[in-house]
């Protein structure tokens, strides 16, 4: 199949890859110019393990094509991928804008039958919107074209997006066309060849269904999280609770950790867009107003824990920061607990030195240039050079060299041995063995 995917972010640039990497003759489109050059040249414009190989080998072999023109992309193809963004508004609604200008430039185009397939999270009702969209502009233009709007959402997880969808756990497909199941059922059968996981469902059904997921997600980590706040005033370690409860079947291990929020360009938004598509249904959602709140919560609770060892005036402190991406495995810091952390660090007049293993450059980015002309905040380049006469250290993101540290090099570097544990990570008593206090989310704090 020849296909387009416009957008070629997280999700865009991995499903073309992966497509293409199938046999499939692909043309990814992005509005952002300097984004496409580089990837013409091989450099990736974002880190996800896995991905680079399969893009250059792809590109290299005329199977992965990259423009800035979709009417390039659509003379070849009349499978049309949308996976552009859905930033939140400002009142927290998914902003269609982006996926409904694609929507009119795809109907400026149309001269055949095309299948446009939406894999953006978008809220119900989205794909009557593109379909009105692209038949305004076929009228326009006095065009008389079939298409179809299929819903497909996407699933994989930053970090893991490469394996997420060459292996996926289901593809959920909505549309109530035969035509559509069955060219659908062809290109995602080389992904699930052993067992087909392909649920075909409503157009609607299938919008609502990605939006589920990830609340259901956030709901599981903000329970967690209040669970922990909980044990850490009747002095309980949460670790211990998670695996007595992750041990009922029922209930199961995956998701149930606590620590100092959840990030990432998903969970954030798409339960803000669901309050909101509740909202506008008049429903009140009280338990994933409840989710979001404790999640804003507990983006401060590493502060709070520094305020209340420290005292409100920092300004004599110097914090190390280790992990400042959203999570493990990606470079992306939208919604990224370490800066509301490091915003309210330096706020209080601490200086803070981070270090990510990949995220230090996009990091850069999120934080004001005079901070670090100032010396308030600094990005470095290793792991123990952060530590450097911090008052504490600060653990945000689980990068798997965070979590066996060499505890003795770190006692020489610290100006104090403290470590503030905001995923859980380290053993309280090993902690404790190696001569350090310990304070993590949930636990007994350790002196
Ligand atoms: P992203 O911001 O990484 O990439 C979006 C890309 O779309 C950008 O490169 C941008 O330049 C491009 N774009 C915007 N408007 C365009 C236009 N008119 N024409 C051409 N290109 C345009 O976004 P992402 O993280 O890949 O997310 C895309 C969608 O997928 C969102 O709706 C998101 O909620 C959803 N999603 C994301 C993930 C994830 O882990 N990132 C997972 C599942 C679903």
């Amino acid at each position: 199949m020849n296909i387009t995917v416009v957008g070629t972010g997280y999700v865009g640039l991995v499903m073309g890859a992966c497509i293409a990497e199938m046999g499939n003759v692909v043309f990814c489109v992005d509005m952002d110019s300097r984004k496409i050059e580089t990837l013409k040249q091989g450099i990736l414009p974002i880190h996800e393990p896995g991905l680079e190989n399969i893009v250059t080998e792809n590109h290299a072999c005329a199977r992965l094509h990259f423009t800035t023109s979709l009417a390039e992309a659509m003379a070849d193809s009349a499978v049309i991928f949308i996976a552009v963004g859905t930033p939140p508004g400002e009142d927290g609604s998914a902003d269609l804008g982006h996926v409904l200008e694609v929507a009119r430039q795809i109907g400026s185009l149309m001269d055949r039958p095309t299948m446009v397939v939406n894999k953006s999270t978008v809220p119900v009702g989205s794909a009557d919107r593109v379909r009105a969209v692209i038949e305004q502009q076929l009228q326009q233009r006095a065009v008389d074209v079939e298409f179809d709007v299929v819903s497909n959402p996407e699933f994989l997880k930053e970090g893991a997006a490469v394996n997420d969808f060459m292996q996926p756990d289901r593809v959920i497909v909505g549309t109530d066309s035969e035509h559509v199941r069955q060219l659908m059922t062809e290109l995602y059968a080389p992904f699930m060849r052993n067992h087909p996981r392909i649920l075909f469902m409503g157009v609607r059904d299938a919008e609502m269904t990605k939006y589920a997921a990830n609340a259901m997600l956030a709901t599981k980590i903000s329970f967690m999280n209040e669970i922990a706040s909980l044990c850490e005033r009747l002095e309980v370690d949460v670790e211990n609770v998670r695996l007595g409860i992750g041990s009922d079947q029922r209930i199961g291990y995956h998701f149930i950790y606590a620590g100092c929020g959840y990030g990432g360009s998903c969970f954030p938004k798409d339960v803000k867009a669901l309050i909101r598509i509740a909202q506008q249904s008049e429903f009140e959602p009280r338990l994933l107003q409840a989710v979001d709140a404790r999640n804003e919560l507990q983006k401060q609770s590493l502060f709070e824990k520094l305020v209340a060892r420290f005292g409100s005036d920092l300004s004599d402190c110097t914090f190390a920061v280790w992990g400042l991406a959203f999570k493990p495995g990606t470079d992306d810091m939208r919604e990224a607990p370490s800066v509301a952390l490091i915003n309210s660090l330096v706020g209080a007049g601490a200086r803070v030195r981070a270090f990510d293993p990949v995220a230090g450059q996009a990091a850069r980015r999120e934080f004001p240039e005079r901070w670090f002309a100032e010396e308030r905040l600094a990005i470095v380049e290793g792991q123990y050079e952060a530590t450097i006469d911090a008052d504490a250290l600060v653990l945000v993101t689980e990068w798997k060299p965070f979590r066996h540290p060499d505890f003795k090099a770190l006692k020489r570097l610290l100006r104090n041995p403290l470590i503030l544990d905001g995923r859980n990570q380290y053993d309280p008593a090993q902690v404790s063995r190696e001569g350090f206090e310990y304070c993590g989310i949930g636990r007994r704090a350790i002196r």
